[in-house]
């Protein structure tokens, strides 16, 4: 991020009128809109918070941004921390988190306003709104954003992307939820492994890990670490900014969603996490642990960076979606997991108005065809054999053009 590049996003950020806003309530789960009139009022607010937008999801809805910042202080002069929410749209527990930490701001609790000489926050709190009103895993298009981040193929990821390259950050934090089926369940925080080749900023994220991890235990909260080496799915964000950024990077995943851990202890994790990492950076800045970065080219010119998402922008924003684009999608069962036995492919379709039939191929034989839903094609996956398989799903509409989607699989 060059000076010229700071001045400007703080030039197009900062929104003249402070004060006076009312503070919408939050809903135990908020929706999107709940969360975009949230932020600009939070804009509005408090004048550490700076509003934004990055892009539009699959269907046309802004991904909002907030940068929590003290005017006063250069964003190049400390540590810069970027915390990405909800990329997986079922997983609303980050995205309470860092509404919360928000919230606490405007009301002036907790030690983050004076923390701010040292750290900013750029905080994506709903990657995937497409996926979060429709309480579903991937994005509109059926991709898994967590699975596309080395050709970034989604709007939202570009979108993700082109905010990093804006801000710089030397810290990335990926927020996230295991489900009701995941076989350990507990609140994990997950680091590269030691050895994995990574710029000097690698080895905290080890020291991180270790804090959080005590900090969980501290507060009662079951917890565990996890790494990855590279012969890991690198399609996976925090991985990517670790090894392609050399980033610190984490990722943090709460506790298996039930009944014994509803939201606002899973978001409760998230934040026991975020405010360890807060403290760790305010305690020494930047200046004192790693060198200055690489300072990224200068901003293309003219045009704002981010359009202004402040002052007016509830008009300025869509709240509502766009019509969707043709997508047929395998919505169940999770397909990024391994698959064994039995299993129900549950297809659906959006935005395809002269439907005719879905039809299914695996490996690239025709396995399955039908003209009438709901979509549900029983499959034994005994018979495909263990390893990797390519699920190919069609959605044919009656003029004979075709919209499809591909799924590589494992099967255990
Ligand atoms: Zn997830």
């Amino acid at each position: 991020m060059t000076r010229n590049n700071v001045r400007l996003l703080l030039g197009c950020l900062l929104v003249a009128s402070r004060g006076g806003a009312e503070m919408p309530s939050l809903s135990y789960n908020p929706t999107y809109s709940e969360t975009v009139r949230f932020l600009v009022a939070a804009g509005e607010a408090s004048e550490l918070v700076s509003v934004a937008t990055i892009g539009q999801s699959a269907k046309g809805r802004q991904i909002p941004v907030a940068m929590v910042h003290d005017p006063r202080v250069s964003p190049l002069e400390v540590t810069r921390i970027l915390v990405l929410a909800r990329q997986h749209g079922n997983e609303p527990a980050g995205t309470v988190a860092v509404l919360g930490l928000l919230k606490d701001i405007m009301a002036g609790r907790g030690e983050l306003p004076a923390q701010l000489s040292r750290i900013c926050l750029v905080i994506v709190p709903m990657i995937n709104p497409d996926g979060a009103e429709a309480n579903r895993r991937s994005n509109a298009r059926g991709a898994d954003l967590n699975r596309d981040w080395i050709y970034r193929k989604q709007p939202e990821t570009q979108a993700v992307e082109y905010l990093f390259n804006l801000w710089d950050p030397h810290v990335v934090l990926d927020l996230h939820e295991l489900h009701w089926n995941d076989k350990h369940g507990l609140n994990t925080i997950e680091a590269p492994q030691a050895g994995v080749s990574l710029a000097a900023m690698g080895d905290d994220s080890r020291r991180l890990q270790s804090l959080i991890l005590a900090r969980l235990k501290g507060a009662g909260f079951p917890a565990r670490v996890s790494s990855w080496d590279e012969s890991c799915n690198m399609n996976l964000c925090h991985r990517h900014y670790a090894r392609d950024h050399g980033r610190v990077s984490l990722l943090f995943e709460s506790e298996r969603q039930g009944l014994r851990t509803p939201l606002p202890r899973r978001a409760a994790m998230h934040r026991i996490g975020l405010d360890a990492v807060l403290d760790y950076y305010a305690t020494d800045g930047m200046e004192l642990r790693y060198p200055r970065l690489a300072l990224a080219p200068a901003s293309p010119e003219g045009g704002p960076l981010m359009p202004e998402l402040g002052a007016n922008a509830a008009e300025g924003i869509s709240l509502e979606a766009r019509p969707a684009e043709p997508a047929v999608m395998i919505v169940s069962p999770e397909l990024d997991r391994p698959l064994s036995g039995q299993v129900r492919l549950q297809v659906e379709v959006e935005g395809i108005g002269d439907l005719s039939y879905i039809s299914i191929r695996i490996d690239g034989q025709s396995r399955f065809f039908s003209n009438r839903g709901p979509y549900a094609f029983d499959l034994d996956t005994a018979r495909l054999g263990a390893g990797r398989h390519a699920i190919l799903v069609r959605a044919h509409r009656r003029d004979g053009s075709v919209v499809e989607q591909e799924y590589l699989v494992t099967v255990s």
